[in-house]
């Protein structure tokens, strides 16, 4: 189907997504998400529609979405059911590194795999002491001939059970000064050495969650990605332009379907004789929802156009994401109140996006991050001394 180019092409794989959701993933995700059971059949049809490969190029086996075309898919399938976006997102993330950065024959080595979904994964940045503090870390490689060792522990790692791979951000120059210069990034294969556990958490269910404990891990030296070592934090915070654009798409999926729920609850209760529809507070709320949803959506195009162009777009991005994350909590919260006790309820699905919608607020950088990251842009694009 080539790049994906012409609105033809698009409008095909759109309509394959819509399908592969209405068809694979609605009907199971309540089931799935009450027992917080991996979807592995639902994995297994994402590698078929070749998701894996999403954003990864044409010339690596993937299917070379711009990010456009791609938040219009995370958009989608968040809609129905949040977590399966995890699944390739974070895996994404990690190709997109590797094909940034990696040496050709890194990139001819893994990107078709991971196109292929033969290999999934994700990336490990957070340890149990630091997340946003990424100069914190303490996760150490030390170099053996021709192999890292690795020591230290993850935690809150999306993927790391049932993936078998993880860019890791390790330090490799422990004394290196600012911290940054000592830190590298490597794709380590699941193997001996390498424990992953399960993290209880409020809502993203279905997914794994993990930390993860590296014992003497040995990883060929061929692993770090670009054979260079101290680029790994630029690495990884370039990585997350992509990421943190996705994770504002994943607002807006779920924005929408607090709102698109919204709007048929209002129609079908009554009260006071009326559809609550028809009461005015009823309908601000319906409103302002719609209102973030359509500004929400804007942000993300926009940030996605800028990261297609190739240009640096970390305020754009940040932007997005607070702007979409925040939209999302509170359309699930003034979903709950048009849902009354029933959106209190295990039987519909407005408790989910409840519980969802927070996590948009703290992965990819939390928000609170974010603005600091937008300020500061505001701050150097227009400097007055
Ligand atoms: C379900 C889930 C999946 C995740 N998946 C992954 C994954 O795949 N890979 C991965 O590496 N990580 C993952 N994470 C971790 C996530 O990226 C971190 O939780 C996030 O970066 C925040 O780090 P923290 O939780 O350590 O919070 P902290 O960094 O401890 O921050 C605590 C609070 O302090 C605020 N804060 C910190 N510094 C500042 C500052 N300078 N100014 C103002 N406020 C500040 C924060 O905004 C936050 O409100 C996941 C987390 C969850 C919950």
């Amino acid at each position: 189907m080539g790049t994906y180019s012409d609105k033809g092409d698009e409008a095909v794989l759109l309509d394959a997504v819509d399908q592969f959701i209405e068809r694979d993933v609605r009907p199971f995700t309540r089931k799935f998400e009450s027992d917080d059971s991996y979807p592995e059949e639902i994995a297994d049809k994402l590698s078929q529609l070749g998701l894996f490969g999403a954003t990864i190029g044409c010339e690596y086996g993937g299917l070379g979405l711009s990010a456009q075309i791609y938040t219009r898919i995370v958009e989608r399938v968040s809609a129905c059911w949040m977590s399966i976006s995890g699944i390739f997102n974070s895996h994404l993330i990690a190709a997109n590194a590797v094909e940034r950065f990696g040496t050709e024959e890194q990139k001819q080595r893994w990107l078709p795999m991971m196109a292929r979904g033969e290999m999934r994964g994700g990336i490990a940045l957070t340890e149990p002491d630091c997340g946003t503090d990424l100069q914190a870390i303490r996760t150490e490689a030390a170099r053996d001939k021709d192999q890292f060792i690795i020591n230290g522990s993850k935690m809150w790692i999306t993927n790391s059970m049932y993936g078998n791979f993880l860019a890791v951000l390790v330090v490799t120059n422990p004394i290196a000064e600012p911290r940054h210069r000592g830190m590298s990034l490597m794709l380590v294969e699941k193997q001996a050495g390498y424990e992953t556990s399960k993290l209880e958490k409020l809502g993203y269910n279905g997914i794994d969650t993990g930390s993860v404990h590296f014992d003497n891990t040995r990883v060929p030296a061929d692993n770090l990605i670009g054979l260079e070592e101290g680029k790994g934090l630029q690495q990884v915070l370039a990585g997350l332009e992509l990421g943190r654009i996705n994770v504002a798409a994943r607002g807006v999926g779920l924005a929408r379907a607090c709102l698109e729920e919204s709007i048929s609850y209002s129609q079908l209760r009554k009260a006071f004789g009326k559809p609550i529809c028809n009461h005015q507070a009823i309908q601000f709320k319906l409103a302002d929802m719609a209102t973030r949803l359509e500004a929400a959506r804007l942000l993300v195009e926009r940030a996605a156009h800028v990261y297609d162009n190739g240009i640096r777009c970390d305020m754009e991005a940040g932007m997005a994401k607070l702007f979409a994350s925040e939209a999302a909590i509170k359309n699930s919260i003034e979903a709950m109140r048009i849902h009354g006790a029933y959106g209190y309820s295990k039987e519909y699905n407005i408790e989910r996006y409840y519980r969802d919608a927070p996590l948009l607020a703290i992965g990819e950088g939390t928000n609170e991050l974010q603005r600091i990251i937008i300020a500061r842009q505001l701050i150097e694009k227009n400097k007055v001394v």
